[in-house]
């Protein structure tokens, strides 16, 4: 029997090369993947390094309704970010794709490889912005302002208004 379709919310994330093509890239190549389909984007934005290093990076949010379960999910986002020339030399270091799971469901998932939601989301405005666009209940306002000092700016309008 086929599974019911899944609401998933992915972040993308570049600071090497040319990073808005690669996080637009990325975007339609989730489109692409296996029973799966895009349903919604954020905006572009671009951020400050935090708790990373190298050039700016530009960071979305994508949502998308899949049939794939959260570890097959996990293994096309890493495939992805292979493609795109992912490496890791240390810890936080630049990276031409990052395609994180920030959200799976109502799922709360705690394995070796994949804990969700993303136990690091809450502290990032390069997370929280675009997801509070696309999900904002999912975004509690406190976590919001807890991150208000970060520095982020959109790059893109919002559909049917003015980025400010
Ligand atoms: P980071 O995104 O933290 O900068 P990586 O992309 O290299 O670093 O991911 C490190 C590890 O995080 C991966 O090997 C993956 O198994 C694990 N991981 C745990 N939870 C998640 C998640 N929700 N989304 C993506 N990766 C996750
Ligand atoms: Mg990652």
């Amino acid at each position: 029997m086929r599974r019911d379709p899944v609401t998933a919310f992915i972040a993308l994330g570049a600071n090497l090369g040319d990073a808005r093509q690669a996080v637009e890239d990325a975007l339609q190549a989730l489109d692409r993947l296996p029973d799966t389909r895009v349903s919604a984007r954020s905006r572009l934005y671009c951020t400050a390094p935090h708790e990373a290093t190298g050039p700016d990076f530009i960071n979305a949010v994508t949502r998308l309704s899949t049939r794939l379960t959260a570890p097959q999910l996990l293994l096309s986002l890493q495939a992805l970010e292979q493609q795109a020339g992912r490496e890791r030399p240390y810890v936080n270091a630049p990276r031409t794709l990052d395609l994180d799971v920030l959200l799976y469901g109502d799922a709360t998932i705690d394995s070796p490889s994949l804990t969700v939601p993303h136990p690091r989301m809450w502290q990032r405005a390069f997370v929280l912005c675009p997801l509070a666009e696309l999900a904002p209940d999912r975004v509690p306002q406190a976590c919001l302002q807890a991150v208000a000092d970060q520095t982020i700016t959109p790059l893109t309008a919002l559909a049917g208004g003015h980025a400010p």
